[in-house]
């Protein structure tokens, strides 16, 4: 339902709460984030508001200053606290949130599962980290690239990899994402209010084009083809 992304040099995690609180509107069961850190990839997410997941993080916030975040409204699987993005693969490596239904995903589970893939949810988004995991071969984009191939369905989505730490990696198709621009830090997210406190320059994403996030700037691709896309900023005037 909502996703947020931060990379820059302040703690993400509690940016991407409060991106998340902005997209609180739009309704939501459930919230989660991921950070990469020097550790790996740490994950905190629960069933409920997020004043939920923000007393977890009293308990132990995650330092890195890389992450992505969700707040979501099931459509696969009941909430739970298993169900909430975001999804992790099996070695922990890789982690994604998503907004959207990914059609085919019970073929693509049960191909998974047949080559020794554990599930640990419901959910249609989880074939998405195992299929990152799958065919990453040391190159987030081109796995990213790679498992939209197999995929049908809607999905705005983001990518972290403890290989590849100072990296987020975003895609979209029929459904919104758009990137905010600051000054050595770089925002995600569903939907304008969630970066509007930090920047009004944007991009706004459009169908099959995939946004690679680092500290030091934001490059637009074609998912298809992988060529470079010259993005036109777009000026938020609004509040
Ligand atoms: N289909 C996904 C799920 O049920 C994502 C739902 C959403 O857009 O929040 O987990």
């Amino acid at each position: 339902c909502g996703i947020v992304g931060y990379i820059g040099a302040s703690l993400a995690a509690p940016i991407l709460v409060e991106g998340l609180t902005k997209l609180e509107y739009r309704g939501y069961d459930s919230a989660g984030i991921a950070i990469a850190g020097k550790d790996g990839i740490e994950v905190k997410k629960a069933k409920g508001k997020l004043a939920v997941l923000e007393r977890q993080l009293q308990s132990g916030m995650p330092t890195g200053t890389v992450g992505i975040g969700h707040t979501r409204w099931a459509t696969h699987g009941k909430p739970s606290n298993e169900n909430s993005h975001p999804h992790i693969d099996n070695s922990g490596d890789f982690a994604v949130v998503h907004n959207g239904i990914i059609e085919n995903f019970q073929k693509l589970r049960d191909q998974l599962e047949e080559e020794g893939t554990v599930f640990t949810s419901q959910t249609d988004t989880e074939v998405l980290a195992h299929l990152v995991a799958k065919y990453y071969d040391g190159d987030l984009e081109a796995a990213v690239r790679r498992l939209i191939v197999d995929i049908e369905g809607s999905f705005a989505m983001a990518f972290l990899c403890k290989h590849e730490p100072d990296k987020i990696v975003a895609v979209r198709k029929d459904s919104p994402l758009v990137v905010g621009l600051g000054d050595g830090e770089f925002y995600l997210a569903s939907d304008i209010p969630a970066i509007l406190k930090h920047t009004r320059r944007t991009y706004i994403l459009d169908d099959g084009e995939m946004a690679v996030l680092t500290r030091r700037g934001v490059t637009v691709k074609c998912c298809g083809t992988g060529t470079c896309i010259e993005k036109e900023v777009f000026q938020v005037e609004w509040d």
